[in-house]
Parts: C-alpha cells; structure tokens; sequence
C-alpha cells in the first residue's frame, strides 16, 4: 500500500547486509503462511473478515507486529486503515477493508498484508479466484502473476529498475491490460515503506532517478494491472480503491532482495 508521491528529495535507499536480509526472510515467510492460510478460505461463502481475523491470529501467535492496521490515511483527518489485511475484491485494485460480506462464485479476491517480525518487515499480496471465474478474469490474474515473476527474474539481469519496469509495462500491454500507475512498489526494510518508490512503469520521476539494482536492495514489487482502464476512484471509505470503469483488476506482491547471487524472494514459505 502505497501510494505515488512527487519525487522525494535526496533519496536515502538503505542496502541491508546479508544478516539483515535473513532477518526479512523469517518475516517473509510468516506473510507467505498468512496468504497460505487466506488461500484455504478463497472459497464461495467465506468473508474477508473470517481472512482477517485468520492472519491476525497467526501474526500474534509468532509475535509480529500487524503492519497495515492503523496505517495512516493520506487524505488528512480520514481514517487510519482498520484491519490487518486489505481485501479488494473484483473491481477493487487495492486497500480494500475486510468484511462481512459472503464471497461468490465469480469473485475474485485481493489479499495484501505484511508483518514486522523481530523488527524486520515483509509486505506480499495475492489475487485468488473464488470458486471458477470468467476465462478473462483468470487471464488477468495469470498476466498480473506473471508480471511479478518476469520482473523478479528480470532483476538478475538488468542494471536499473527502469529497465525491469519497461519490460512489466509492455508485457502487460502486449495481453491488452493496462497497469494501474495511481500506486507503486516500494523499498522495505525496518520500515514497511522505505525508499525508493517502485513503479511498474516508467515512470519521469525513474527516468530522472533510477534505481541500481545492486546487492543488499531491497524491494517490495507489486504489479496492480487492470482488465480496462489503469484510471481510478477511491470510494466513501477513504480507502478501497476501485477502477473507474468498474472492471475487474488484481495484484501480485513479493518483497524481493538483490543479492551477489541474484534476486531472492523474501515471501516464500519454502526456500
Ligand atoms: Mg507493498
């Protein structure tokens, strides 16, 4: 979650040693078996706040601190974000809040949520399919996933994040979606959003400051791609985020590290 601001002076990117990594590991395994748990409940019926209260129970049985509750609206004086996971279903892109709900068959789900894990973080999200879904709408989910996993490999070879960034926006371009630009990845470390800004674009602001893949960067990449326009709406709960012609989206996160040996999934349940 979040959301793209104007270039942010003299950028501080903190490169985390090999030890720091490891500690963001354990934190990103914790948010892969909370997205593991959310999957066992992606089924007709079920509600995001039965997902909900399910990762909270696993953060505070291991101990992590909840990284979206509380989170602050960027609108002054809206309320903060209520839960520990974002729930945007269907048209929504992201920062949906969980409710009651029941899911249907046809939907699909957006689950983002992170934990701070002996004060490391890990941030992740997943699109998940509830019972069988349009043929177009399981397109959208492969192409965002896919998306993510291009990029992921990508960093192993590329130099900049610009380069990695334009090859994301044509292959989403190349499936006729388009990738939604209002919200951007992000660097991620003691904080959940630190810099820089990871867009899955190519952005003027990366064009004019890009970022060197090098080792002990690390990211949290998450593709947000539409089925028709990237343009969007935030509702009257100051939060959910919808496409503004209403058609369905999704959204693939994985917090990554460069290492010397090339990119590392941190997000994983099993190395
Ligand atoms: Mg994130």
């Amino acid at each position: 979650m979040r959301q793209t601001s104007s270039a942010s002076p003299a950028r501080q990117i903190k490169l985390k040693s090999p030890r720091e990594i490891g500690f963001m590991r354990d934190a990103g395994r914790l948010v892969a078996q909370a997205l593991d748990r959310v999957k066992q409940l992606a089924v007709p019926g079920s509600t995001t706040a039965e997902m909900d209260e399910a990762v909270e129970s696993l953060f505070r049985e291991h101990d992590a601190i909840p990284l979206f509750r509380n989170y602050p609206n960027s609108q002054r004086g809206k309320p903060a974000f209520p839960a520990v996971i974002c729930a945007s279903v269907n048209e929504a892109v992201v920062h949906g809040i969980p409710n009651r709900r029941p899911l249907k068959e046809g939907d699909v789900v957006s689950i983002d949520t992170g934990c701070r894990l002996n004060g490391w973080c890990g941030d992740a999200a997943v699109t998940l399919p509830i019972g069988e879904v349009e043929p177009d709408v399981l397109k959208l989910l492969q192409v965002t996933k896919d998306t993510l996993d291009l990029a992921v490999r990508a960093m192993g070879r590329c130099r900049t994040w610009s380069e990695v960034a334009g090859l994301m926006e044509q292959y989403v371009k190349s499936q006729g979606m388009a990738v939604v630009e209002k919200f951007v990845g992000h660097g991620i470390g003691q904080a959940m959003h630190e810099e820089p800004q990871v867009p899955n674009f190519v952005s003027k602001a990366l064009r004019k400051n890009d970022i060197r893949l090098e080792p002990g960067l690390v990211l949290a990449i998450e593709p947000m791609v539409a089925l028709g326009t990237k343009n969007v709406d935030v509702l009257g709960d100051h939060w959910t985020v919808v496409t503004k012609d209403r058609r369905f989206s999704a959204h693939f996160e994985h917090t990554v590290a460069m290492t010397i040996d090339g990119p590392i999934i941190l997000t994983l349940l099993e190395d």
